[in-house]
């Protein structure tokens, strides 16, 4: 019997008047956080939610997401956290796909929330901060429904490797142990941390690594709702952060800030990169900058999400994503699911107890993704080497193959990111009439910096075997990115004539 919201009764109980969760003046105790949850379960029984039943939360990283989300859990119902930018048709789809019968919406979304809602059939409680805590604050506490382990807590979409957004299922036991784990032996996270929250809560990343192992550990997690590398330093230095979770284009971004050197960030002890492979350039220029050692992890919404770490007791590999996290097996294989040499390049299979049940309602795609013992195939092409650790190579997806060739574009970034001029950069495929693709480049430069596209695409050329490098470079003011703040490579448009 357990439930995830214990863990922020548990901190509740033990640093009541100790910060939880901070945006800018608005501080909620844990005290406040605890109570509020416990007020939700009647607010949500006066909709109707039972335990078993799925929650919408279409929410920015505002402290009410915190309220609403343990307070759904505490209810015994299943969180199912959407991006606010949703419009209604993809609104109707989640509430629709998942049975969502309740959603709550942020106020200044409520349009699309209320549209969605209402073509899904379901209710729109809109959310504007000072109201909601008024209802929420009405209402009397009730206790907290018991969980198995193993029933769902979380509802998370994802494109998974193909087709439309999927609903994972993610457990109770299963984010507990994942970010107990990660948090209390891998980032170490404790009362006295400060933890960033500029990632949005409504992804895994921030969701569970922000979140939940903040309040598991009865640290503060410090929210942003809109990420800015200057405002991210700013409450970094006011905030004295100690912990900062991001995304590379994160590091990136804050190393590209032109007066970083007046801010105050010797708080910060370690940071965490995910989500995208954080190029080498990056993770030295920013360990250099800002004194504070970046350890990256791997890991996937269907693995709740943490799988591989560079362990902070171990030896360190830049460009590597470390090794398993305990309880947790990785592997390589081939395309017959065979596991092949190390140095060998394959597909990583992950097993353990992050992995999810399955896709919400989806048993066809949930087989084709977990097999019979275990394994989850992620899409994420790989090496390990000697010593066990794992190279991500790059998405099976996006492999380029240029006249027979295979080209991964991280290959080609990492040598683009040692350009002193670059930012961003996302390689991608021209389609090309006898080569089937041509290698295309898109870069964001350095704020004050400059550089030609000939200069760049002779910069690679002459460090990297010549089927590999752009042919064609064009330059933008930003690459396009996901919510967490991933560079999408498949929203590059590449520009007519580029190639000549
Ligand atoms: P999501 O489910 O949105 O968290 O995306 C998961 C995907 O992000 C993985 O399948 C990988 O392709 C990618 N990813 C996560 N962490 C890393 C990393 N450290 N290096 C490279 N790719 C990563």
């Amino acid at each position: 019997m357990t439930n995830l919201s214990l863990n922020l009764s548990e901190s509740a109980a033990m640093y009541p008047d100790h910060p939880a969760i901070r945006l800018d003046d608005d501080v909620l105790r844990y005290t406040d956080l605890d109570d509020a949850a416990a007020r939700m379960v009647t607010l949500l029984r006066e909709y109707g939610v039972q335990p078993g039943d799925r929650v919408g939360l279409m929410l920015p990283n505002v402290p009410e997401f915190a309220i609403v989300f343990f307070g759904v859990l505490r209810a015994g119902g299943v969180a199912v956290p959407m991006n606010p930018l949703l419009k209604r048709r993809e609104v109707e789809y989640y509430l629709a796909d998942s049975g969502a019968r309740v959603l709550f919406g942020w106020h200044e979304v409520a349009a699309e929330a209320e549209a969605g809602a209402k073509a899904a059939d379901a209710q729109l409680l809109p959310i504007a901060p000072q109201e909601f805590r008024a209802l929420v604050g009405e209402r009397e506490p009730a206790e907290l429904v018991s969980r198995d382990g193993d029933d769902t807590a979380v509802i998370l979409y994802t494109s998974g490797t193909t087709g439309r957004p999927k609903g994972a299922e993610l457990t109770h036991a299963g984010l507990n142990t994942n970010q107990a784990v990660t948090a209390r032996t891998l980032t170490k996270v404790g009362p006295d941390d400060v933890v960033m929250g500029c990632l949005p809560l409504f992804h895994v990343f921030g969701l569970t690594c922000g979140l939940n192992s903040a309040i598991a550990n009865g640290a503060t997690l410090t929210l942003i709702p809109r990420f800015s590398p200057a405002k991210a330093l700013e409450v970094i230095q006011r905030d004295k952060v100690t912990v900062f979770e991001g995304v590379p284009t994160m590091y990136a971004a804050m190393l590209g800030v032109p007066n970083r050197d007046e801010y105050d960030v010797s708080t910060l002890r370690t940071c965490v990169s995910g989500g995208a492979a954080l190029p080498v350039e990056v993770l030295r220029g920013f360990e250099q900058a800002f004194g504070c050692i970046i350890l990256e992890g791997y890991g996937l919404s269907e693995t709740s999400p943490v799988a591989s770490f560079n362990h902070p007791d171990a030896v360190r590999k830049p460009g590597s994503i470390g090794t398993p996290i305990e309880g947790v097996r990785m592997r390589v294989v081939d395309e017959n699911r065979t596991p092949v040499q190390p140095g060998e390049i394959g597909e990583i299979q992950i097993g353990g107890h992050n992995v999810m049940k399955s896709y919400w309602n989806k048993p066809d795609e949930t087989a084709a993704t977990i097999d019979a013992d275990g394994w989850l195939s992620t899409g994420d092409m790989a090496r390990q080497d000697e010593d066990g650790y794992f190279f991500i190579v790059d998405r099976k997806k996006d492999l380029l193959i240029r006249g027979g060739y295979n080209v991964y574009p991280r290959e080609v970034e990492e040598v683009l990111y040692e350009h002193p001029a670059v930012a961003e950069a996302a390689v991608v495929g021209i389609p090309h009439a006898s080569l089937g693709e041509e290698i295309g480049a898109a870069i964001a430069l350095k704020d004050g910096t400059s550089a030609t596209p000939e200069e760049l695409r002779d910069f690679v050329k002459g460090r990297i075997a010549a089927y590999k490098y752009p042919r064609a470079v064009w330059i933008v003011d930003e690459l396009p990115k996901g919510p967490t703040g991933k560079i999408q490579r498949r929203d590059v448009v590449v520009p007519e004539g580029v190639l000549r």
